[in-house]
């Protein structure tokens, strides 16, 4: 098998899986229970918090756990509207986002919100002059991704936060951090922002673990209601073993920051030969993160390629895992400009490190035999 559909989902860490098992059937005491069990599984919760907001440059205090970055957005997002309604209800992010931002979005609006979106070049980076122009008295929150899922395209985040504090220093900035953990050496410090969410099976940790960084003075309404878990900001018992499971596969997922050059030339490497069979490359190569690459072949639909390539047991996308099952093209794609044809042709391969240069090069080959048997046209 070639796996190269990291966006999507990553494989767990061996070592992350042995400590989640050891967890589930040894150490599965409840973390809010009084017994001595109780009081070792808070302690291993408190580590792995404490872990984690060391990696990040946070405090403990501003570590929450919730089941994926979805409900990390959902609550990042609901929570800034419902806390500042009396201030404002506007609320600035892209068209390009990530489901999960967009479709909370339109809760909002239903509820009264006002949503507008940015301009974004053909990358999908913000505009930033744009956003200047648009910040005003009553804007709460601007929301945005650092990387796109789709396309790679990094946001100049430092830049974008000191504009936001710049033009109104009482917004809210949200960051989707979600695609650029093990890929790019982020600082949330320098980064600035008072929301960040993340999700553990991105980074080679479990599924159904999400994080959400939230600074200590910034006031969110929470979602969740219930226990007192999470400091009141999120009801439920914890996933302990997933988190702790977590604050490992962070930890490798920095460390193995040091082989990213490898995975970029991987990722170049492809580059390079699709563009032999008329590739056309979509992702912008020197401003992305590297383990990503979208291409569209002129008029063949990406599914065809996808299955295609699903037969020979080697595994890329159409477009982001949760939306490609629909039968329109990408939304993404869309809202760079793409027609809807185009928007149909997408493929997205994205890299890890557990990948190697061979399976790029016996890709490269199979994807050429796949195009040139392929007569289709849409
Ligand atoms: N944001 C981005 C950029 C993503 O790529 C994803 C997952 O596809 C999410 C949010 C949602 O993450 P989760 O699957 O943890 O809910």
């Amino acid at each position: 098998m070639i796996y190269f559909d990291n966006n999507a989902t990553t494989p767990v860490y061996k070592e992350v899986a042995d400590i989640i098992y050891e967890y589930m059937t040894k150490k599965f005491a409840n973390p809010n229970s009084i017994h001595k069990l109780g009081i070792i599984a808070n302690d291993e919760l408190f580590n792995s918090r404490e872990k984690i907001s060391k990696l990040l440059k946070t405090n403990n205090n501003e570590i929450y756990f919730t089941s994926g970055a979805t409900e990390s957005i959902n609550t990042a997002l609901k929570g800034i509207a419902y806390a500042n309604k009396n201030y404002g209800k506007h609320i600035l992010s892209t068209e390009a986002e990530h489901s999960a931002t967009i479709n909370t979005l339109n809760n909002l609006k239903q509820n009264g919100y006002e949503i507008e979106y940015l301009k974004i070049d053909k990358y999908g980076a913000v505009i930033i002059e744009d956003l200047k122009n648009k910040i005003r008295e009553d804007t709460i929150l601007v929301t945005l991704l650092a990387a796109n899922n789709e396309i790679g395209t990094l946001n100049s985040i430092e830049e974008i936060s000191k504009i936001i504090k710049e033009k109104n220093k009482n917004t809210y900035f949200h960051v989707d951090c979600v695609q650029v953990v093990g890929k790019i050496d982020f600082d949330l410090k320098k980064y600035n922002c008072d929301l960040a969410s993340f999700s553990a099976h991105k980074f080679h940790g479990p599924k159904g673990v999400g994080i959400l960084y939230k600074k200590e003075k910034t006031r969110i309404f929470p979602l969740i209601h219930g226990g007192s878990q999470e400091r009141g900001i999120r009801g439920g018992t914890q996933n302990l073993s997933g988190i702790v499971g977590t604050s490992i596969a962070i930890k490798k997922s920095f460390e193995n920051l040091k082989e990213i050059d490898k995975i970029e030339k991987m990722r170049n490497y492809i580059a390079e030969e699709l563009k032999k069979i008329d590739a056309d490359i979509i992702t912008p190569l020197n401003n992305s993160v590297p383990n990503t690459l979208a291409v569209t072949f002129d008029n063949i639909r990406s599914d065809i390629i996808i299955n295609a390539l699903s037969e020979k047991n080697i595994y890329v996308s159409t477009s982001a895992a949760c939306s490609s099952k629909g039968a329109s093209g990408s939304r993404v794609m869309k809202s760079l400009g793409y027609s809807e044809k185009k928007s149909k042709e997408i493929i997205r391969i994205s890299l890890s490190y557990l990948n190697t240069y061979e399976e790029a090069e016996i890709f490269v080959k199979i994807i050429k035999n796949i195009k040139n048997s392929l007569k289709f046209t849409n």
